[in-house]
């Protein structure tokens, strides 16, 4: 299912709908979701998933952080962008104790990046042979 919703394909009230719609939780519905994904404060900085046309939702926990949209079979199993763990940034930092550059929006960031070319800039650790998480 691919919808080609983008912000470019829609008008300014067109997107605006979406904005309002989505923090009111008219889709809420529609995401494949455990609790825990708590929609972004800043959702007009975050593209629109090119799938299933909806912010995503985002789950910060203590080891790292993922997203979900309307993407996957059910709440326990969605597709998912994530972000490196400040404990593993921390790790492999220059004396394996500093956070000091650790980028707190990389969630976004690979979110959209995804959404523009369909590449992960960092991949869940189950995809991934480096033993970064
Ligand atoms: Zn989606």
């Amino acid at each position: 299912m691919k919808t080609d919703i983008t912000r470019k394909s829609l008008s300014k009230s067109q997107y605006m709908k979406i904005v309002v719609g989505y923090y009111k939780g008219q889709d809420d519905w529609k995401y494949k979701a455990i609790d825990a994904y708590v929609k972004v404060d800043n959702a007009q900085q975050w593209n629109l998933c090119p799938k299933c046309g909806l912010f995503p939702k985002v789950w910060n926990f203590n080891n790292g952080s993922s997203t979900a949209c309307g993407c996957g079979e059910s709440q326990y199993r969605h597709f998912s962008i994530h972000a490196e763990s400040i404990m593993s940034f921390v790790r492999r930092s220059h004396n394996g104790k500093s956070a000091v550059v650790f980028d707190n929006d990389s969630l976004r960031k690979n979110w959209n990046h995804w959404c523009e070319t369909g590449w992960e800039i960092f991949a869940h650790a189950g995809k991934r042979t480096d033993g970064l998480w």
